[in-house]
């Protein structure tokens, strides 16, 4: 029900957690994140309050300077550490957060487990995971582009991959989005507040819109793949 994303120099576990404290408000029945770490992508998550996931964060960090985080009102399966964000693909090189629901996921699944994919949950989630793992050829934002096109429903998306770690794609349809702009790094959150704490320049996607995120900018797009030009709404309120 939560998400926030991190690409830029600081270590991002504790930005991310200190986002989706300040998403608690929006309720939640597990949380999560995954962190590019010198090991790879690597995904830490739990049933229950942050604080379960903030004491294994504590026992054994994630060290690096991007990710993403999510805290989960689940709808399709039930909380459990496996059904919790982020997801992954078979592969583990892509990671997915989601917020909302996705009413194909059940024809996706099938598709995709005659394919070879083998699933883990009981998510709508994790078939996003899959489907863009499978349409992957080089270039993160055409394969959530071209997944995107193909499911059904409400979502928020944060998508990161292994494959291009200087990137952070964000997708929003019908379910609420932001992105904050940094000096030297950028942010995803499902609200204001998530980020407001280290910037006030944001920009709000629009439905049927995607965000492609490195350290030094930030490139809004439709779907569709035609590029936007917004201008920068500044945050004059605090929380
Ligand atoms: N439908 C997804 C799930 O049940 C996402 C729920 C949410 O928005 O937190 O895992």
């Amino acid at each position: 029900c939560g998400i926030v994303g991190y690409i830029g120099k600081r270590n991002s576990q504790e930005i991310l957690i200190e986002g989706l404290k300040k998403l608690e408000y929006r309720g939640y029945d597990s949380a999560g994140v995954a962190v590019f770490t010198s090991e790879g992508l690597k995904v830490k998550k739990a049933k229950g309050r942050l604080a379960v996931l903030e004491s294994e964060l504590d026992k054994k960090p994630l060290e690096g300077n991007a990710g993403i985080g999510h805290t989960r009102w689940a709808t399709h399966g039930k909380p459990s550490d496996v059904n919790s964000h982020p997801h992954t693909d078979n592969s583990q090189k892509f990671s997915v957060v989601h917020n909302g629901i996705i009413e194909n996921y059940l024809t996706l699944k099938e598709e995709l487990i005659a394919k070879g994919h083998v699933f883990v949950s009981e998510t709508d989630t994790e078939v996003i995971a899959h489907l863009i793992s499978s349409l992957y050829d080089g270039d993160i934002v055409i394969a959530v582009r071209e997944a995107v096109k193909r499911m059904r429903g409400a979502f928020a998306l944060g998508v990161l991959t292994e494959y291009e770690p200087d990137r952070l794609v964000a997708v929003r349809l019908a379910s609420p989005l932001i992105i904050g702009v940094g000096e030297g790094e950028n942010f995803i959150g499902s609200d204001i507040p998530a980020i407001l704490e280290h910037t006030r320049n944001v920009y709000i996607l629009n439905d049927g819109e995607m965000a492609v995120l490195t350290r030094d900018g930030v490139e809004l797009m439709t779907i569709e793949g035609n590029f936007i030009s917004r201008e920068i709404f500044h945050v004059d309120w605090d929380i």
